[in-house]
């Protein structure tokens, strides 16, 4: 007897869904990931009830076609890479075509875009349905609004933390983004009330000020290195600057924010002899390498990435951190003053 079927769209993003779109932070990320891929230099993002009830996210970048803001959310979409070669040469932030899929087949989706050339979209989608594709002015963008997060998957709905866990997670998602985007003016509000706000301007110390306030922005030193394969640079707080909890270390691999122990122990390692015990540094990391030595096709959230020749990275990373903060220490004039 034949018992086996292919299930149907609506059933297989909502699996995919389970992977992807995780909590209210799941769906800034994809939403601000789009946004950066498409080149917008201002992103705003807005929340309601820490985003369960609405997330909003508006940006200035490329926009999409007609024809394009439907099919983006159709499962394997995607305008980023077209071919195998391109799969190990992956230079944006997404590539899967699968988010805007699984994210509409969870909620309520309201976007209006243009791409500049035509006058402008709106698209409504409810529980991965399209309700309404239409003509819209609009300017050259993207402005998209996911509501009403998992009113169709009961389950996931009630496993969501309060609204201030939630609100939590998603501060300190779009504050490592802001951190990895320093050319991007990032603006974030709960109930209209900012939360963070960027200048764009370029400056990674500036926005590290932002974020972590001009005490510990003022105690970071500049640190960098090069080797063959990699170059390393960022700033790092002096050991009378620390924190309880290693969560304030931020690393950046060509431009994607990542969650590494190996890195994380390799600053601590450049820092062995100054830090107290259970104490740990505010940094950030940033590193330039040959997409080629990068996978980040190992989870469907792409925050962890698998690299060739890793050894080498840490080994730069720590002597790098090592040799500025001994450095800073020996002569305090190294300290960057803003
Ligand atoms: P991926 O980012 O992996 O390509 P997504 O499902 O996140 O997949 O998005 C599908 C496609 O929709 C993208 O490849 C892109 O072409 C388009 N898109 C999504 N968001 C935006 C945006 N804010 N601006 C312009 N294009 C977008
Ligand atoms: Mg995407």
């Amino acid at each position: 007897m034949d018992i086996i079927s292919v299930m149907d769209d609506s059933l297989s993003n909502k699996i995919a869904a389970g992977e992807v779109v995780e909590r209210p932070s799941s769906i800034v990320k994809e939403l601000v990931e789009n946004s950066i891929d498409a080149e917008s230099t201002s992103i705003e993002i807005a929340l309601e009830e820490a985003g369960l009830t609405s997330i909003r996210v508006t940006d200035n970048g490329k926009g999409m076609s007609r024809h394009d803001a439907v099919l983006a959310f159709e499962r394997h979409a995607t305008s980023k890479i077209s071919n195998e070669r391109d799969l190990f040469r992956i230079r944006t932030l997404g590539f899967r075509g699968e988010a805007l899929a699984s994210i509409a087949s969870v909620s309520k989706i309201s976007l209006w875009t243009s791409d500049g050339e035509t006058e402008g979209t709106e698209v409504q989608i409810e529980g991965g349905v399209i309700l309404k594709e239409s003509d819209a002015a609009f300017r050259k963008g993207t402005d998209m609004t996911v509501a009403q997060l998992f009113y169709n998957t009961p389950a996931r709905l009630k496993y969501m933390k309060t609204i201030q866990t939630e609100l939590g997670h998603t501060i300190d998602l779009v504050n490592r983004l802001a951190l990895s985007h320093p050319h991007i003016a990032f603006k974030l509000s709960h109930h209209s009330q900012t939360i963070l706000q960027t200048s764009g301007n370029g400056d990674q110390q500036r926005v590290l000020n932002d974020i972590y306030g001009p005490a510990v922005a003022r105690k970071m030193v500049p640190f960098n290195g090069e080797n063959a394969d990699f170059k390393v640079n960022g700033y790092v707080t002096l050991p009378e600057m620390t924190r309880a909890s290693k969560n304030y270390m931020t690393h950046i691999v060509n431009g994607r924010w990542v969650k590494s122990y190996a890195s994380n122990d390799a600053v601590l390692n450049g820092l062995h002899t100054y830090l107290p015990i259970g104490r740990y540094p505010v940094a950030v990391i940033n590193v330039e390498t040959d997409p080629f030595l990068t996978d980040v096709n190992v989870h469907p959230a792409k925050q962890h990435i698998r690299l060739s020749k890793e050894g080498e990275l840490l080994s730069l990373i720590k002597s790098s951190v090592h040799e500025a903060v001994k450095r800073a220490i020996i002569v305090p004039d190294a300290i960057k003053k803003d």
